[in-house]
């Protein structure tokens, strides 16, 4: 079968590979879709883990055989799957903590090699753990793959709102109007909130205000980097997010801020735009090593939250589900790019390079081939 190799920092090729043998209790996948990843651009721009690697975690597909022991699943089928099912019985899942419960942390489906998600291939193998903890998640008559590669990144925004604990009538502000920004905000709003968003891509922030956005903010040049150095000591209000969030939210800030982008410099900006006791969300900021030019006065005196949102939670599967299922969250205007295995190239370049035209990119698969 073809898949693409994570072969070492920025190397990803597509290549010939057998097809992974099936063991007891797992369930083997055509793949339909998966979704490109910003935390699989990071792994590959980085190379935090060891090659030969594949990628894509947000996959929807048909299942074409089953291992030993599997009875609920059968050929034809249509599925979904979360990549990562925590044990339930360590006191870290006691505590709902389950993004870092020790089996959590293995990846529970695999194209080959060491599993990393397996969706940048044509067939991917979901294991016994996964399979029988919850994990593969039938999809209903009428919902398109495309639709269904949703289920995961909708928990793990989901995952973040149920952090920010937020109330009917709530202003919350979300930095990055990509597509898990973009997906915050239609969440946000269910909640109740009015929701601001802001981003470097004015083009973006279109697209925030037709899922409903109260407001948007381009961020203007100079660039925030610059604005936030001009911003030290007693001109630090000169971070033209913080000013916007001030006059147009509220003269103390918005109750809650989200921070759906990579950028250090966003951290220090939501803390400063958060009213005290405000809480701030951070949801890119997935690789230990990573620094932020923060005023920690912020949390020490005026008392804001920082909290951090990492991956699904396995209490809101049903609920991610439900949301994309009933379209009560929209997702397909979230797609911009569909690019076939063979330019997986291209698409993460495109990926990898948000602009006025791109959103979230997708791999698409032929529907018709059998496993060989
Ligand atoms: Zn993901
Ligand atoms: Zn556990």
């Amino acid at each position: 079968m073809k898949a693409a190799v994570y072969r070492g920092p920025g190397n990803v090729r597509v290549e010939d590979i057998p097809l992974p043998p099936l063991e007891p209790g797992e369930v083997l996948l055509k793949v339909e879709i998966c979704g490109v990843c910003g935390t699989d651009l990071k792994k590959i721009a980085h190379g935090d883990l060891s090659p030969p690697r594949i990628f894509g975690h947000e996959v929807a597909g048909k299942v074409v055989s089953v291992g030993n022991g599997v009875t609920q699943w059968r050929p034809g089928n249509r599925a979904t799957f979360f990549h990562h099912i925590p044990c339930r019985l360590c006191d870290l899942c006691q505590a709902r903590a389950y993004a870092q419960c020790p089996q959590y942390l293995k990846v529970g489906t695999t194209a080959g090699f060491e599993p990393a998600g397996g969706g940048f291939s044509e067939f991917v193998k979901v294991k016994d753990w996964i399979t029988g903890g919850g994990g593969l998640i039938k999809i209903p008559e009428g919902v398109e793959p495309e639709e269904a590669a949703f289920v995961e990144p909708v928990n793990t925004a989901l995952k973040g709102i149920e952090k920010a604990a937020i109330r009917p009538g709530q202003s919350v502000l979300i930095f990055g109007s990509g597509p898990v920004g973009l997906i915050l905000l239609q969440l946000a709003r269910l909640k109740g909130a009015k929701v601001f968003v802001t981003d470097l891509i004015p083009e973006r922030l279109q697209v925030a205000k037709r899922l409903g956005a109260t407001d948007v903010f381009p961020i203007p040049a100079p660039p925030l980097e610059k604005a936030l150095k001009d911003a030290s000591g007693e001109n630090r209000d000169c971070d033209p997010v913080v000013l916007w969030a001030k006059e147009r939210i509220d003269q103390r800030g918005a109750d809650v801020a989200l921070v759906a982008t990579a950028s250090p410099q966003a951290i220090g900006s939501a803390l400063q735009a958060v009213r005290p006791a405000g809480k701030v969300v951070l949801f890119a900021q997935t690789r230990l090593g990573e620094t932020a030019p923060i005023d920690v006065g912020h949390i020490g005196k005026l008392e804001k939250e920082l909290i951090g949102s990492y991956s699904a939670s396995v209490d809101l599967q049903e609920e991610a589900a439900r949301l994309i299922f009933t379209r009560t969250i929209e997702v397909k205007p979230l797609i911009t790019h569909r690019f076939p295995l063979e330019e997986i190239k291209e698409a993460l370049r495109v990926a990898m390079n948000p602009s006025a035209n791109s959103l979230k990119v997708m791999i698409q698969f032929p529907q018709d081939g059998m496993p060989p």
